[in-house]
This record gives structure tokens, sequence and C-alpha cells, in this order.
């Protein structure tokens, strides 16, 4: 059966419909993917970084159309999808610019006249499944350094946002060897089968905590390697700012961009008491002066949520949580709209304790938890009592107080008197629940995951 794509803005729109790959050609594609990269591992890592920059050259060419399909087919702004598209052709030229770094050292030997090396060679073919959020950005995340190191990849986009991944294969199609980069347009049953094939050497995996579990197993089932990027339940710890309307404006976007629909959004604001009070008032008015509208119309801060089923969580989420107590100091419910699109109103919600719910799962919405606490050893308490561990904030001028959160934050990723967004050429990095395996996407540390490592003793003769 095609999949079928609504406008989040007015879901009575039908914007793209899709064929499925049929699960008899996985196959065929993997073994296609095989014979190209066979071919492309010849080819020398310089070369490589020059055919890919001509890749990323033809999806810059193509930013328009792909910024408009992500915003058509899950809400987001226009300019956040072209922001999106941008950042992420950034990223791809920042893995490219590696193409020339050592791929190996030389070791001291215990025997003389022997020379001890590693050196790394490609996987073979990748799989990279990817989520509805950042349909461009996290398939670049995992294709540029995968392609680089000389495997070749097939891309699972999600069923709710093909487009960008249907016109990253065209860029491909112009400028990459066949066969190398393959999109395989499909739902959950047909990842599970391409996890389990025995031909895919490495899973490079961005979704929710319980599909990760899944496709760990299935790759495990036959030894591949692994990596997981899953959610987050970010806090940002606000201490002591001297400029406290900059560090609101700055957890306003954090918390509220792409619909708060970010793995690295901020979803907690866990405030020192003497502020709490100027604090979530900052932040009330900041959430009610965002309007969210179709993504299309000009200056759209927030688009609709990416679909029904996202609607009705993020309003449970909110519905529980003010049973329990909390109060809604803006937002708070559903908003209609003349299409009856899935918008929600950007909510921050007060009097929120850190055993709610809301305070400990991730509602993937426009939606911010204030908490309160008296002094650093709870807030870091607060903020380390959940299961996720992907990025943390913290505003403070105090120089002990940064120095406790960066020794004892329980985040990969960590920011002091800054938002939650990450730079192009620094790895993307989680803990506890909110990753498994080194390596993914971006920065140094994607040699570990994209290649395997071989130690090599040399002699003269014997
Ligand atoms: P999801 O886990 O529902 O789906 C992700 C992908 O997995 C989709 O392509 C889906 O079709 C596929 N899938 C589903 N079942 C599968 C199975 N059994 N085997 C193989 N593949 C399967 O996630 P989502 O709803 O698309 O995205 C939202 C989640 O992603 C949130 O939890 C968010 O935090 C997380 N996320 C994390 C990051 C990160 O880098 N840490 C980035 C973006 C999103």
């Amino acid at each position: 059966m095609n999949i079928e794509i609504r406008n989040p803005a007015a879901p009575a729109e039908i914007v793209a419909t899709y064929e499925p790959v049929p699960r008899t050609a996985l196959d065929y594609l993997v073994a296609r993917a095989r014979a190209a990269q066979i071919e492309w591992a010849c080819v020398p890592q310089p070369e490589r970084g020059q055919i890919i920059g001509a890749f990323l050259d033809a999806l810059e060419k193509d930013a328009a159309d792909i910024a408009n399909s992500i915003t058509m087919e899950m809400g987001k702004p226009l300019s956040e999808a072209l922001g999106e598209v941008a950042k992420a052709i950034g990223e791809g030229r920042a893995t490219v610019a590696r193409a020339n770094a050592p791929l190996g050292e030389v070791l001291p030997s215990q025997v003389a006249g022997t020379i001890v090396q590693t050196i790394r060679r490609p996987r073979g073919v990748v799989l990279g499944i990817n989520p509805w959020n950042f349909p461009f950005s996290t398939p670049i995340r995992k294709a540029i350094p995968a392609l680089i190191y000389g495997n070749a990849i097939l891309l699972k986009p999600s069923t709710l946002s093909p487009g960008a991944l249907v016109r990253m294969q065209q860029a491909a199609d112009a400028t990459l060897p066949e066969g190398l980069l393959q999109v395989v347009i499909g739902g959950g049953a047909l990842g599970q089968d391409l996890c389990e094939h025995p031909g895919i050497a490495a899973v490079s995996f961005t979704g929710s905590v319980g599909v990760g579990k899944k496709v760990a197993a299935a790759a495990v089932s036959h030894l591949a390697e692994i990596s997981l990027e899953l959610g987050g339940k970010n806090p940002v710890i606000l201490n002591d700012c001297s400029d406290l309307d900059r560090a609101l404006d700055q957890i306003t976007a954090a918390a509220f961009a792409v619909c708060g629909q970010r793995c690295t959004a901020i979803s907690r604001v866990i405030v020192h008491e003497d502020i709490a009070d100027a604090v979530t008032k900052g932040l009330a008015e900041r959430a009610s002066a965002i309007v969210p509208v179709d993504g299309r119309t000009d200056g759209a801060r927030m688009g609709p949520l990416a679909s029904s089923t996202q609607l009705e969580e993020v309003d449970g989420f909110v519905t529980r949580a003010l049973a329990e107590g909390a109060k809604a100091a803006a937002g708070g419910s559903k908003l209609d709209s003349p299409g009856g699109g899935w918008f929600y109103a950007p909510t921050v919600l007060c009097d929120v304790t850190r055993d709610m719910e809301v305070a400990r799962d991730e509602v993937f919405g426009p939606v911010l938890s204030v908490i309160r606490y008296a002094d650093i050893d709870e807030a870091l308490s607060i903020a380390n009592d959940v299961v996720f561990g992907l990025t943390s904030c913290l505003y403070s001028e105090q120089a002990p107080i940064v120095e406790r959160f960066l020794a004892e934050s329980e985040s990969g990723m960590l920011h002091v008197n800054a938002g939650s967004f990450p730079e192009n050429h620094v790895p993307f990095v989680g803990i506890k629940d909110s990753a498994l395996g080194v390596g993914g996407s971006n920065g140094a540390s994607t040699i570990q995951f994209y290649t395997t490592e071989h130690a090599i003793y040399r002699r003269p003769r014997a």
C-alpha cells in the first residue's frame, strides 16, 4: 500500500505519495550496495572527498526544494527547514574536511626491527535509520562519514517525511557511483528486516528508545556494529545570570524550535527559588508571543506538530501534568485552526515537581516545565534524576558552580551560558538511555564507527 503524507497544517491535503520498497527487494539492494562499496573503497580517500563535495554542492543547489518538502511533510517553518538543510551541508563539509586526516598510527614495537601500525578499513554496507523530525540532517550525519571512509549506505526515512531523502537520492544519482547511496522507503517492519540482514555491517539509528532497543537486538543478532542516538529530557539549570532577558531568549529558542520536537530541546528549566517567579513570568510571556501557523507563512516562528499522534501525545502529557498539580503559566491546550491542523499552544508549566511524569519522560512537543531548587546540590540531583543523558545547560557566572556542572551533569553535551544547539564539526553524543555506541554522527570519533581497526606487525624478513 502506498504511503500518503498529509500536510500537518491542513491534514485534508495530501502533499505526497510514496511507494514503499517491497521486502523481497532487500537482498538485491544490499548486494548492489556491496558491489558499489568494493569499488568505492579503492578510490583514494581525498578523491572520495572531492566526489562527496560535488554531492553536497548538488544538494545545496536543491536546498529550497528540499526545505519546502520538509515543511510540507512534517510542518516546521520554512526558515527552520532551510536552516536544517544549510546546517547539514555545513556538517557534511566539516566531515569531508577530514578526508586527509591520519587513518592510523605507528607504535613502538617490543621486538627489534619490527614496525607496528594501526590502520582503518571501511566496514562495508552501512544502514542509517532516520526519524521524521530532521529528515535531511540526520541522514547527512550518517551518509557523509560513511562515504568518506569508503562504505556504501542504505538510508531509511520515517514514513512521515521521506521527501528530503527522495531528493537526496536524486542528487546521489547525479554525482555518486551507482548503488553507493540508496534510499529505502518503508516502515518499521522493513527497517527491522534491514537490521537483521547479514549483509549489513553496521547500523546507525536515530529515534526513540523503544525502537532503538529493537534495532540493537536485531543488529546484534548477526553481530553488526551499532550506534543509537535516542531521546532526551534536557535540563537547563538557571542559577544566576547578569543578563536574564538574554538567557530567557536563548532558553525559549532551545525549547520551542521545531515545535519542541528536537531530541536536544530543553524541556526542564530547573531554576533557583530566588529568581523562579521572574523566570516563569519571562518564559510565559515569550511562549505566549509565539503564534503557531502553517510553516509556509512568512515570518512563521512555529508550525504544527508533525502528526495527529504527536498532537494527542503532547496533549496527554499536559492534561496529566495539570491533574498532578502543575499549572499552565502559558498555553496548555490544542489550538483550533481553519484547516484543522495539528497545532498546540507553546506551553510553560509551573509548580512542576521532579517526580511528575512531565518532568521525567520525553514529551517531544512545545512544553517547558519549570522546577524550583534551593541549592546547587538539589539542582544537579534533579537534573540527573532521569533516564536520559543527551544535552544539558547551565546559566551561572560562578566558577565553582560551572565546574560542578561540567563534572557532574549526566549528559553527553554540556552548554554553559548558552542554549542547546550543537556545532557542525563537534561529536553529537549522549550517555545513559540517550545513546549507545561511539561515533554515529559528526566529529573526529565517526572514524571509530564507520571503519574497522587493524593492527599490523611488519618485519623486513623472517
Ligand atoms: P521512532 O523510533 O518511532 O522511529 C525512528 C525510525 O525507526 C523510523 O524510520 C521508523 O520507521 C524506524 N523503525 C520503527 N520500528 C523499527 C524497527 N522495529 N526496526 C527498525 N526500524 C524501525 O522515532 P521517531 O518518532 O521517528 O522520532 C522521534 C524520536 O527520535 C524521539 O524520541 C527523539 O528524541 C528521537 N531523536 C533522537 C535524535 C538524536 O540524535 N539523539 C535526533 C532526532 C530524534
